[in-house]
């Protein structure tokens, strides 16, 4: 991540305090209009065993976007799981996907 100044966000995993634990999902941005917050939407397949037929569902996570990422609606990024950073936030966006794919869809559900 190329970076034009210095980060002085506390709550950024690479030049902050934060530390990360625990979950790393990956998902497409759906806001980022709050100014310091993405809404992450996380699709997932879930086996339903009564049809014997994998469902495809979806979750948004709330995540703290630190000041030397630059994010956008439609950006596809990875988060991951840290300590609660507001009632709704405990994820942060650890970097930007390149690409169009993600890894927990199969490449015909994206
Ligand atoms: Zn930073």
């Amino acid at each position: 991540m190329a970076e034009a100044k210095t980060c002085t966000d506390p709550r950024c995993p690479a030049h902050g305090s934060l530390k990360r634990r625990g979950a790393v999902l990956e998902g497409r941005v759906v806001s980022a209009k709050a100014r310091k917050t993405a809404v992450v939407e996380i699709p997932f397949v879930r086996r339903v065993r009564k049809y014997e037929r994998l469902e495809k569902r979806r979750s948004k996570i709330h995540a703290h976007i630190p000041e030397c990422i630059a994010v956008r609606e439609g950006d596809l990024v990875r988060i991951e799981e840290c300590r609660r950073l507001s009632r709704t936030k405990a994820f942060v966006v650890v970097k930007k996907i390149e690409g169009t794919k993600l890894r927990a869809l199969p490449p015909a559900w994206q």
